[in-house]
């Protein structure tokens, strides 16, 4: 995993010494030995994640680091605070700077790596997200904070009963949330009725399950569709480095020595619920916008951009299966007159129920665009030149033979449409060949206007 870290340290041996662990560890790295420096280093070369002091005795470290996770441009670069005292006072007072990890001196290079990883994994994920999302920005803490008090579910698994409810008394008074407890057998028998928890607490201090232990649960959670998603938050045995260097390598998004003071874990499951449901909120977004980018907002049809890719995985399948395919495009006749009689609002109407007729009349696996102002485009997959014809004047038919109604205190309307369509797909045709293959349809379309409109034309290659 490549990334670029920035370390601030006062002390230049710190920095060396530390530089040359990151280098090794493939990072590009910057150092720096004061705040208004590396300030300047991540005006310049935004790094990924920033290894600091924050209770540097010479400067207020905790205001840099609140600024920077205030501020959107900045919020997601990974913070670590290296060399703290190790005290819960210190250890708190870091996590509450927004520092994302808290170690001690002397440091354990494989748990300080395995951080690294784990946090730039979810910086990766948040940038891929954020870089699809134009809209991410607005999308700050803040705004997820405030729902978070309602809506996040915790999960405690703990096969200890002691442990376990120490535990969940802590979680429950820090998050002012219910926490449920589950043991491991249940969490991955989970019905699909109960709601996936956004935050998995594993107390990691017993053998989980018999056998199976801490290490196959996590895998387990990280792997399951269900799952994959929520935060995993692992309690373990104090002092035991390499087993949470292990544990964050599998996919853990945090760990903690059970004996943590309770306000540290509470912070840290928050900060958890807080990542899980930005992320929620950064992938509807995504799915929203990619919806809206193929989508027309008043027929909900789906537009020109989304059939070109569609029309090319309908011909690549009409060719491996050797089932003929058929293109139609359908233009409402002398559109322009019922805006001009009845106003835009009819017109809309008109447009809105006639993509209601074409949607309910066809088949699921059929595609119903709209491509232009008052023209339609319907693909359908496995249909002949005679299945397409009969379907083309079932359309048709669909629209003359049912009024339109256009608005309050207006006449229903008679409304026809003509429909042009052409057969494809037993050769394999590319892009240029698709889109002649609409040429036709459309010069189809225009015969069958000529030949006096609510008709239909067969293309000649059809
Ligand atoms: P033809 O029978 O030859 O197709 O004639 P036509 O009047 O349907 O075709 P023409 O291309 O002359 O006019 C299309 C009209 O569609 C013009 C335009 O104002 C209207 N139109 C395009 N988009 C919309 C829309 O979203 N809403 C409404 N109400 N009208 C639209
Ligand atoms: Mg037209
Ligand atoms: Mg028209």
């Amino acid at each position: 995993m490549t990334g670029r870290i920035l370390i601030v340290d006062t002390v230049p041996t710190n920095r060396i010494v530390m530089k040359v662990k990151m280098l090794a560890a493939q990072f590009a790295v910057d150092a720096c030995g004061s705040c208004d420096e590396a300030e300047a280093l991540i005006a310049k070369e935004r790094p990924d994640l920033i290894l600091i002091n924050l209770s540097d005795p010479v400067e207020d470290r905790h205001a840099f680091c609140r600024e920077l996770k205030e501020e959107p441009d900045t919020a997601s670069i990974a913070v670590i605070s290296i060399g703290v005292a190790d005290t819960a006072r210190a250890r708190f007072a870091a996590l509450d700077a927004g520092a994302d990890d808290v170690l001690p001196r002397p440091i354990n290079d494989a748990l300080l790596l395995a951080r690294i990883r784990s946090l730039l994994r979810v910086r990766n994920a948040r940038q891929e997200l954020s870089l699809r999302d134009g809209t991410s920005r607005a999308l700050g803490f803040e705004e997820v904070r405030k729902e978070f008090e309602v809506s996040a579910t915790v999960a405690l698994l703990s096969n200890a009963p002691a442990t376990g409810d120490v535990l969940c008394a802590k979680l429950e008074h820090h998050l002012t949330l219910p926490v449920v407890r589950v043991d491991s057998d249940h969490v991955l028998a989970r019905s699909a009725a109960t709601p996936v928890p956004d935050l998995f607490v594993i107390d990691g201090t017993q053998d989980l399950d018999g056998g199976r232990g801490i290490y196959r649960l996590i895998s387990d959670l990280r792997s399951r569709s269900d799952t994959r998603l929520s935060s995993l938050l692992v309690v373990l045995p104090d002092n035991q480095p390499d087993i949470a260097a292990l544990v964050l390598d599998l996919g853990a998004d945090d760990v903690i020595g059970v004996s943590v003071a309770s306000g540290e874990l509470g912070l840290r499951a928050k900060a958890l619920i807080h990542q899980k449901l930005l992320y929620d909120r950064l992938r509807n977004t995504v799915r929203d916008g990619l919806r809206a980018a193929v989508t027309d907002p008043l027929t909900g049809l789906f537009n020109r951009r989304y059939v070109q890719p569609h029309l090319a995985r309908i011909a690549a399948q009409a060719q491996s299966t050797q089932r003929e395919f058929a293109v139609m495009m359908l233009d409402i006749d002398h559109f322009k007159s019922i805006n001009d009689r009845y106003g835009h609002a009819a017109g809309d109407r008109v447009l809105v129920e006639i993509s209601r007729r074409l949607r309910e009349n066809l088949r699921s696996i059929d595609l119903v665009a709209r491509i232009g102002g008052e023209e339609f485009m319907v693909a359908m997959p496995r249909t002949c030149s005679d299945q397409a014809q009969v379907a083309a004047d079932r359309l048709r038919r669909l629209m003359s033979t049912k009024p339109f109604y256009l608005g309050p205190d207006l006449p229903y309307l008679t409304v026809t449409v003509s429909v042009g369509v052409a057969i494809g797909g037993l050769t394999r045709l590319d892009g240029v060949q698709i889109e002649a293959m609409c040429h036709q349809a459309d010069a189809a379309l225009y015969v069958a206007k000529n030949a006096g409109r609510d008709k239909v034309a067969m293309s000649d290659a059809a």
